[in-house]
């Protein structure tokens, strides 16, 4: 998605350990019109699946999330990030590498929100080693639920998560694919 390459060339920032940043109109600010722009790029590309729901991972995609599910009208439920769980039965419960913080969380969503006739969209903003997205999935299986897709906002393309989805044989769509990315010269380089 043109809009979204041009925005990270403009205000994006790559940090070392491969970290971009985008604080000013994704993480921390958010372009809400962006958001928009990319929820009705999502809807075509997901056009022929029968969502019914979209789950993201708390914090960062549920802002996403929410703008995407207005395209879809569908509602959004996201997994709560937690380092002490009751296990009360109630949830369904994975754990989660954070590839930003380098710690396991456990992540739930109450048994409510998931079932087994939901059709999901998985939504989050960044697509690296998959660990996040893995554990939203395993989370609807657990559920008996159906995983229609995986939108992402940014996929850094140079870390495996893309591909070890995709060759589940998942259908895995990310608006911009970062192919390369260099915290000394700042260049970027986004897969064609
Ligand atoms: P993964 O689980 O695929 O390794 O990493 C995805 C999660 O880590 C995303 O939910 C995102 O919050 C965070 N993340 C991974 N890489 C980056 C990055 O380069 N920049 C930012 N801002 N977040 C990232």
């Amino acid at each position: 998605m043109k809009l979204l390459e041009e925005r990270i060339r403009k205000d994006g920032v790559i940090k070392p350990g491969n970290v971009l940043k985008v604080d000013s109109f994704l993480n921390h600010q958010m372009d809400v019109e962006l958001f928009d722009a990319m929820g009705a790029e999502f809807k075509r590309l997901f056009a022929e699946n029968p969502i019914n729901k979209i789950l993201t991972i708390e914090a960062s995609g549920i802002g996403i999330a929410c703008v995407v599910a207005q395209h879809f009208h569908v509602p959004v439920v996201f997994a709560k990030k937690s380092q002490s769980i009751n296990l009360d039965g109630e949830s369904y419960i994975t754990k989660v590498e954070s590839f930003t913080h380098k710690r396991t969380y456990d992540v739930i969503v109450s048994k409510k929100y998931l079932n087994p006739e939901d059709h999901i969209l998985i939504i989050d903003d960044f697509l690296a080693n998959g660990c996040a997205v893995n554990g939203l999935i395993d989370l609807i299986r657990s559920a008996g639920a159906t995983v229609e897709g995986v939108g992402i906002a940014i996929e850094k393309g140079f870390q495996e998560g893309g591909r070890l989805i995709r060759e589940k044989g998942i259908h895995v769509e990310s608006l911009a694919i970062v192919e390369s990315m260099n915290d000394e010269t700042g260049e970027i380089v986004f897969r064609s």
